[in-house]
């Protein structure tokens, strides 16, 4: 069977990351949570006072920063690394999430993920899920995914998620984040999130998890053996 690159694109909060880990596990593809990789700088600009408008300090931060993902065995999932440091709790905070979307804005970041993003699928057998994906990092992937679900359903999911991390933060403060998110994503001038003509449309504001993940396995199948 054909090996394939499966990129799955969408909103904030729809569900991309959990479906396409679960992808690459039945199919023992790897799989790059590009969501990660920003979020992974931003911490690194915060931390390190980075002035977004300063071109410079970008450049710079940008040459310090190693990303990695390395496997848990014991959780059965893969965590994210900065500078060898794993950081996969603190990205997902919401202090983080108010700040990625600025920073994934600027071109010099854009260009130095994609480069290793590119790097990571050059040989197929990759799921990715990010927002340009379709459009920039993989235009020639088999497999494109554009993901939605309702406000309501997204926010309610994410609520959960961060319920049970201990995180204490209100369904508002979490509808207003994918809002503005959303909003910025989509809006800005360096590969803005876009739709591809191409792209399979999914909404997962009423499906179960499993049957979403069986609607890209099942699409993905088609590919492997076209
Ligand atoms: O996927 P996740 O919601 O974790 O992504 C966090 C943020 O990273 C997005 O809101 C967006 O600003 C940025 N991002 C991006 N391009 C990607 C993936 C994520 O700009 N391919």
């Amino acid at each position: 069977m054909k090996k394939i690159n499966i990129a799955i694109d969408g909103f904030s909060g729809c569900g991309k990351s959990s479906t396409a880990k679960a992808v690459a596990r039945v199919l023992d593809y790897k799989f790059i949570d590009t969501g990660a990789m920003y979020r992974a700088v931003t911490l690194y600009f915060l931390r390190n006072k980075v002035d977004l408008n300063d071109p410079a300090q970008v450049v710079d931060a940008l040459s310090e920063i190693t990303i990695d993902f390395r496997p848990n065995k014991e959780l059965g999932k893969s965590e994210t690394f900065l500078n060898q440091q794993n950081v996969e709790e603190e990205i997902r905070k919401m202090y983080v999430s108010e700040m990625v979307s600025p920073v994934s804005a600027i071109k010099a970041v854009r260009v130095a993920m994609v480069a290793q993003q590119q790097e990571m699928g050059k040989d197929r057998g990759v799921v990715m899920d990010g927002r340009d994906i379709a459009s920039v990092v993989f235009p020639d992937a088999e497999l494109k995914v554009f993901m939605k679900a309702s406000d309501e359903a997204r926010a309610k999911r994410r609520l959960k998620e961060l319920e049970e991390k201990g995180e204490r933060v209100s369904l508002d403060e979490i509808a207003r984040n994918f809002r503005e998110r959303d909003e910025q994503d989509s809006t800005r001038k360096e590969s803005p999130l876009i739709q591809v003509p191409e792209a399979v449309v999914i909404d997962t504001s009423d499906l179960e998890f499993e049957d979403q993940v069986q609607k890209v396995l099942a699409l993905a199948q088609e590919r492997m053996t076209e």
